[in-house]
């Protein structure tokens, strides 16, 4: 039985990684999350008088608070989720990336290294530190080739950039302080709970209330899917059997262009749920002018953590799929009251500028 801190688990990957933690375990959960427009709690209703779950709202830029609770919780281990995670809304204002996904993770790591010094020897042998991160760190590939740990970084936007760094600091941190520290680089994710500004579920809500499926470019860019249950399940792996130091490349095994995507949601859509006008829901896709910096194409090797950590995914695209249009199809209350709420609705989609 561990005790967690998680950071960031009001969001979608967070608060997936939490759910499977608190069914699958023992595990009790300290999630310690500021709610940004992205966070959302109502989604920890089914679990409301669980013992082995807390939520505390903080900053992980604000030291004292940060401190406090790694000494009050004490985890075994801290799973670091929490970040601003929207390329998009990176483009717009990176300020807010460079503080959360730079300075918060500074500040979380050194809080985390005092912490851990003032621990007995036998605790500080299972304390974990691990950092949740992305492949875009590494910037576009070509056509060929896949990414794997070795790979140079090389970000293209503000987001990218301030996952790259705090990569870095992470690292940094290892080789210094000794922190035992363990990190995950993870290709696109999609699944319940998934905030509607991001490709699938915003294809999935706008096909079915009749508004265009907005397509930047023309579709061409490719990227690997991951359902977020598969990813959970290798987060919580590693931070059993990764070796300290190390980092591990997560993804789906499943390449698609940003048009296969849109098109196999709206052929799934079809069978599912047809259109009432009697059309299938490709018709309304509409491409709109291309992001800047833009990458081409990622695809992850898996084959260390597949050889080391004995884990892949389970779910085909069409699987995973299946899941999260039945998901969103049924917890229209949940995305309807985001879309309510006031904030940048522009962002709620891709825009044509
Ligand atoms: P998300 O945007 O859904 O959730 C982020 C959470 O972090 C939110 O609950 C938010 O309130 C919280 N947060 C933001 N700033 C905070 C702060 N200063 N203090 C405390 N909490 C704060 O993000 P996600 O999609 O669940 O991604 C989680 C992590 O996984 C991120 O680090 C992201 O970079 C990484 N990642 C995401 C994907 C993906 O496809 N979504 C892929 C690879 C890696």
């Amino acid at each position: 039985m561990l005790k967690l801190m998680i950071t960031g688990g009001a969001g979608f990957i967070g608060g997936n990684f939490i759910l499977r933690q608190l069914q699958q375990t023992d595990n009790s959960i300290v999630n310690f999350d500021i709610l940004t427009y992205a966070g959302d709690i109502s989604k920890f209703k089914s679990i409301e008088g669980n013992k082995n779950y807390k939520f505390v709202r903080g900053d992980i830029c604000d030291r004292e608070v940060v401190g406090k609770i790694i000494s009050d919780w004490q985890p075994d281990a801290i799973v670091h989720f929490a970040a601003e995670s929207h390329v998009d809304r990176s483009i717009d204002g990176p300020s807010v990336f460079i503080r959360t996904n730079i300075v918060g993770t500074s500040i979380l790591l050194e809080e985390a290294t005092k912490y851990f010094y003032a621990l007995s020897k036998q605790k500080r042998q299972c304390f974990r530190f691990l950092h949740i991160s992305t492949d875009e760190v590494f910037g576009q590939l070509g056509k060929e080739g896949k990414f794997n740990e070795t790979t140079p970084y090389n970000p293209s936007s503000p987001y990218s950039a301030s996952k790259a760094s705090s990569d870095h600091l992470v690292r940094a941190w290892h080789r210094t302080y000794g922190l035992p520290v363990l990190i995950t680089n993870c290709s696109n994710n999609y699944g319940p709970y998934q905030f509607p500004e991001k490709l699938i579920p915003l294809t999935i809500i706008n096909a079915i209330s009749n508004k265009p499926l907005p397509i930047y470019g023309k579709g061409e860019n490719i990227r690997d899917w991951i359902y977020v249950s598969d990813h959970c399940e290798a987060v919580s792996k590693v931070l059993l059997k990764g070796r300290i130091g190390e980092t591990y490349l997560i993804g789906g095994n499943c390449e698609r262009t940003n048009l296969e995507v849109v098109k196999t949601i709206c052929s799934l859509l079809d069978g599912i749920r047809p259109n009432p006008n009697g059309k299938s829901y490709r018709e309304q896709i509409t491409f709109v002018q291309d992001r800047p910096g833009h990458d081409f194409r990622y695809a992850m090797d898996i084959s260390k953590i597949k050889e080391e950590i004995a884990w892949e995914p389970k779910y085909s695209f069409t699987e995973g799929l299946k899941e999260t249009i039945s998901w969103y199809l049924e917890n229209q209350d949940w995305w309807a009251e985001i879309q309510q709420k006031k904030y940048r609705q522009e962002r709620l989609g891709i825009i044509e500028k």
